[in-house]
C-alpha cells in the first residue's frame, strides 16, 4: 500500500484549510494519507520558518548600504567645509590684524574718507565671520537632523 486515490484530495483539503468529514475519517485510517499529511505539515513549517527568519530582504540590505554610503559622503563633505571655514577664519584674522597695524596709527590723523573706508572693510570682515559662523551652525544642525 504505497498509493491512495484520496491522497491528492487530502493534500488539497490541507492546503485549503478545510477538511470534509468523510476525508478526515479516511485520513484517520489511511497510512498513506497520514504520511502525506506529515510531509505537508513539515513543508509548511519550513515555509513559515523562512518567512519569520531574521535575514532581511535583499531590498532592505541594499537600501541600508545606500544610506550608509550617503552618510559617509555627507560626513566627508562636512569635514571639507569645516576645514575651509578654519582657513577662511585664519585669513580673516590675519587681514584684520594687518589692516589694524597698517591703518591703526593713521586713523586719527587721516582724512575721514579713508577712516570710513577702513571702517567699512572691518565691518565687512566682521560680517563675513558672522556668516561663516552661521553656516557652520547650519551645517551641524543639518547633519544632526539627517542622522
Ligand atoms: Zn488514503
Amino acid at each position: 500500500m504505497t498509493e491512495c486515490a484520496q491522497e491528492s484530495n487530502v493534500l488539497a483539503a490541507l492546503t485549503a484549510g478545510a477538511m470534509p468529514e468523510e476525508l478526515a475519517a479516511h485520513l484517520a485510517e489511511c497510512g498513506v494519507c497520514q504520511d502525506a499529511e506529515l510531509a505537508w505539515s513539515y513543508l509548511k513549517e519550513c515555509a513559515v520558518a523562512e518567512t519569520v527568519s531574521d535575514v532581511p530582504p535583499a531590498g532592505v540590505v541594499w537600501w541600508k548600504a545606500q544610506l550608509a554610503k550617503k552618510r559617509a559622503e555627507a560626513r566627508r563633505s562636512i569635514a571639507w567645509i569645516e576645514a575651509m571655514q578654519k582657513i577662511a577664519l585664519a585669513v580673516v584674522a590675519i587681514a584684520v590684524i594687518a589692516i589694524a597695524a597698517w591703518q591703526g596709527p593713521k586713523l586719527f590723523n587721516v582724512s575721514p574718507l579713508l577712516a570710513a573706508a577702513s571702517g567699512a572693510v572691518l565691518v565687512l570682515l566682521v560680517a563675513s565671520v558672522l556668516v561663516m559662523h552661521g553656516l557652520d551652525r547650519w551645517s551641524h544642525d543639518g547633519l544632526s537632523r539627517g542622522a
